[in-house]
């Protein structure tokens, strides 16, 4: 990787039950293919010789172990759902500077409820065991990270929110069911998107696959990756029905991207 490329690894690619689902025996879980086997959704983005997580997600420990990933030095968090947060516990090994705090980003209210949820990371106390060491920063704009800006990008998630994030060319949303008119303006011109496609079926608070589908000829990305899948998507028996240039995206798969400046 030089300075001047982006690279994305998907961390997970799987809802919140993750791929095999517990208890189901439905052709899916029980698949022996590797892309039919789904870790909680997440993504590694890397440039400039940091490494950048996006939600520390119920996998997480696994997800690290896979990616041997020995140093995390920002964490971007879309929102508060169990699954995109749980993992937290598991970076306290990962931090680069034994005296610094991880930087770790998020909306007003993923940063509240991050801090109430893991108090424990957060509050004083005199014996500070085992925990990671974070810095929470609320963010609301484009903000500069490592060299690159990183923009926010607010999406519908049902009846709550969440926030997408561009780095460059590459915009990655998960857990999503609309995007604002404000939004689609932050996501011209993309080499990849990134975006929930949970399953066929509508959900309240996912794009479906045909809502995915929909959103990617709308913004015309040069390539598109559905995420957050559940065990209604068999990869190799539905990969064939995507348009060309939308793919599944599948744990452990890599991309990379040239950057500007
Ligand atoms: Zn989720
Ligand atoms: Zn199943
Ligand atoms: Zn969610």
């Amino acid at each position: 990787m030089t300075s001047k490329s982006l690279t994305l690894t998907i961390m997970g690619s799987g809802t919140s039950t993750g791929v095999p689902v517990l208890g189901c025996g439905c052709p899916v879980c029980r698949s022996p293919v590797p892309q039919n086997k789904r870790t909680r959704c997440s993504a590694l983005l890397q440039w400039a010789g940091h490494n950048v997580l996006i939600d520390t997600s119920t996998d997480f420990r696994q997800q690290a172990l896979r990616e041997d990933l020995d140093r995390v030095d920002a964490v971007l968090y879309t929102h508060t759902h169990a699954d995109h947060i749980h993992g937290i516990d598991d970076l306290r090994t990962l931090n680069s500077n034994p005296d610094g705090l991880i930087p770790v980003f998020g909306s007003k209210q993923s940063a509240e409820t991050i801090q109430r949820i893991f108090s424990y990371i957060f509050h004083d106390v005199e014996d500070p065991g085992y925990r990671p060491r974070l810095s929470v920063r609320e963010v609301y704009a484009p903000f500069e990270l490592f060299g690159q800006t990183v923009v926010p990008v607010p999406l519908l998630h049902g009846r709550g929110e969440a926030f997408g994030y561009r780095v460059g060319p590459l915009a990655y949303l998960t857990d999503c069911s609309r995007v604002s008119e404000s939004s689609l303006r932050l996501l011209e011109n993309l080499e990849l998107l990134v975006v929930d496609a949970l399953r066929f079926r509508e959900h309240p608070s996912h794009f479906n696959i045909p809502g995915a589908i929909a959103l990617a000829r709308q913004l015309a990305p040069v390539r598109t990756l559905l995420t957050h899948l559940s065990h209604d998507v068999d990869y190799a028996k539905h990969s064939a029905d995507l348009p060309e240039g939308i793919a599944f995206a599948y744990d452990g798969q890599k991309l990379s991207f040239a950057l500007d400046g």
